[in-house]
């Protein structure tokens, strides 16, 4: 059975179609050359998905699905973003492959590390995450946000892999698992880890785009960034509480050293009550708010209903 597994490769494609031919001729060459050399088998595809483009991006991949036995096409009712494309892809490779690699539509993720992707699954790994190794071509400003984003999301306590877009190679049980997740707010990149199973890295160069332009402008990172620490983590919330308890205890400092300096006479009348009330009150209204932020917080998690556990093996 080891040996000659189906190979899917997930595209979502949104008005890509400056790269649809180059990058298909690229991939064609490099399946076929995988499919000669009994890597993977013959049965292996290429998945292009639509995210309701507004170019001819569809057109060409139904010409190109007419010509070329390895392409596949799945068209989206309409744009739905880059992360539910490419769930939609995923979802539907799994019921025809054993292994599928995601993979974006211009090849800035270097297509030569596939074959390491797929040598890793044949050892035995479930999740393979492309990782990069340099970020030499990415713009000064591309690499700092990019970074930044990693750090932040770590600090924030999502579980991820850092340097690691959605260049992954995920197997048939995994994507089975992935689907247990119900959430409508996608952050693929902190939920995979979350599956667990035997996984791996495999580092890679990352190139520029040889057409067309970035998806991604600075408003969508951004976008991105904040729904992937609000899916994952309810920290922000602890930081209210946190606030409000600090300043709660300020308050309490004030009133002492106010309490103080009345006796000394140095105030003006009123000025005591006036300032320990401004402060205890500041602090115990966002300490309250900080609460019911714990309970929203719970609510929210429960409402994802995200499985509670996933067996790798039972032994009988
Ligand atoms: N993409 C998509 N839907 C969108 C935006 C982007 O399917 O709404 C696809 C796009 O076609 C590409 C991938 O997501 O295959 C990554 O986009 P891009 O290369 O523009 O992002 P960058 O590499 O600049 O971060
Ligand atoms: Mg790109």
């Amino acid at each position: 059975m080891k040996n000659k597994e189906i190979l899917y490769l997930v595209i979502p494609c949104y008005n890509e179609q400056e790269v649809l031919h180059e990058t298909t001729s690229r991939l064609t060459e490099k399946l076929n050359n995988m499919i000669n050399q009994e890597q993977i088998s013959p049965d292996s595809k290429i998945l292009y998905v639509n995210d309701g483009s507004k170019d001819n991006t569809w057109k060409i991949i139904e010409e190109l699905n007419a010509s070329n036995p390895l392409i596949q096409g799945l068209n989206l009712a309409r744009n739905r973003g880059h992360q539910n494309a490419l769930l939609a892809g995923l979802m539907t490779a799994k019921e025809h492959a054993d292994m599928v690699i995601s993979m974006d539509a211009d090849l800035q993720d270097d297509i030569n590390v596939v074959d390491e992707f797929v040598k890793k699954y044949y050892e035995g790994n479930d999740i393979v995450y492309g990782v990069r190794s340099a970020r030499k071509k990415d713009t000064f400003f591309k690499k700092f946000t990019a970074q930044g984003f990693y750090k932040l999301m770590l600090m924030m306590g999502v579980d991820l892999v850092y340097n690691h877009a959605d260049y992954r190679l995920m197997s048939k049980r995994s994507l089975e698992n992935l689907e247990s997740f119900k959430e409508v707010n996608l952050f693929l990149r902190g939920i995979v880890p979350q599956i667990g199973y035997q996984s791996t890295i495999v580092e890679y160069e990352r190139n520029e785009r040889f057409a067309g332009e970035s998806k991604y402008p600075l408003k969508k990172m951004l976008a991105f960034a904040t729904d992937g620490i609000t899916s994952f983590s309810i920290k922000p919330i602890r930081m209210i509480t946190t606030i409000g308890i600090l300043i709660f205890l300020a308050s309490i400092c004030m009133a002492l050293w106010s309490i103080i300096q009345h006796f000394r006479g140095v105030t003006t009348a009123g000025w005591t009550s006036l300032i320990v009330s401004i402060w205890a009150i500041g602090g115990l209204q966002i300490l309250a708010v900080g609460i019911v932020g714990e309970y929203v917080g719970k609510v929210y998690l429960e409402s994802k209903h995200r499985p509670r556990y996933i067996i790798e093996k039972y032994l009988k």
